[in-house]
């Protein structure tokens, strides 16, 4: 049975404005979409009017697009050694959150960072201390930890490291903090779910709190349980497969959360997936 409520969509460009790119989710069958708040390689952030923040606002409830999931720059990283690098991301998060507050009450989501031999403890602590210091206050925006493969140095390739890292904000942050649960990485990571999806989830609960989760990236990998590589690959096209991704969508713990495609995909190839998702409702 058609689950109308269900949030599923696809990361989308949104260099011509929220609201365009809302019209083009709505034009392939998504009804939410990731987008970056910025350049993800650097360079000028775009004027504020050019966000298109207000005409998306005054028409997403009549295209019944929502909410945008705003991912951060991939560049940055809040567990930096160097002073500099550090600095970057955490001016660059404060300034993407004031801006989101022309858009309120969305999602904003960031990889945690990479400790870079300072060891997990530390990197952790630096993530934490982001948190607490440099999130503007009034912030409607739920700032999310994103689950990550291990590959490297990063931080957040376990739930207990971003228990951790929620633990150790504790109440300084003064926008809600949650976790954006991605597939492809926690696949990578070690977490099976393909054969074990309830074990998994009852892991996070236990761990971090399904009450924290608050989007799914939903991936496939091109590479096996635990190989720490985070190389997404198209829904059905990789070591996780369709069956699996589908039991992801439709999990009773899962599917009144945003489902966001971050597969290897141009416009036509979201609107080819969603519909292959849709289908298997
Ligand atoms: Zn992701
Ligand atoms: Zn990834």
């Amino acid at each position: 049975m058609k689950k109308p409520n269900l949030r599923l969509g696809c990361h989308l460009s949104s260099a011509d404005g929220c609201f365009l790119a809302a019209v083009q989710a709505n034009s392939i069958g998504a009804n939410t979409f990731q987008t970056f708040t910025r350049n993800p390689r650097g360079g000028a952030v775009k004027p504020i009017e050019e966000m298109e923040f207000d005409e998306y606002l005054a028409g997403a409830a009549d295209l019944d697009v929502s909410p945008i999931l705003f991912h951060a720059p991939y560049t940055l990283n809040f567990a930096a050694a160097r002073e500099e690098v550090l600095r970057f991301a955490r001016d660059t998060l404060r300034d993407d959150l004031l801006r989101l507050e022309r858009c309120p009450g969305q999602l904003y989501n960031f990889h945690p960072g990479s400790h870079v031999g300072q060891g997990p403890e530390r990197g952790i602590e630096l993530i934490a201390e982001t948190l607490r210091t440099c999130v503007p206050a009034p912030c409607s925006t739920t700032i999310l930890l994103e689950t990550m493969s291990g590959k490297g140095s990063e931080v957040g390739r376990t739930f207990e490291e971003l228990r951790a890292i929620i633990d150790a904000v504790g109440d300084a942050c003064p926008a809600p903090l949650g976790v954006c649960l991605d597939t492809c990485h926690i696949w990578d990571a070690g977490y099976d779910i393909v054969n074990d999806l309830d074990g998994v989830l009852e892991e996070f609960d236990r761990v971090v709190g399904l009450g924290r989760l608050k989007a799914v990236h939903l991936n496939d990998s091109m590479n096996p349980l635990g190989a720490h590589k985070d190389r997404h690959a198209k829904i059905g096209e990789g070591h996780i497969g369709l069956d699996a991704l589908v039991r992801v969508l439709k999990h009773s713990s899962l599917s009144h959360l945003p489902f966001e495609l971050e597969t290897p995909n141009e416009v036509d190839g979201y609107q080819r997936e969603i519909a292959l998702l849709r289908s298997r409702l």
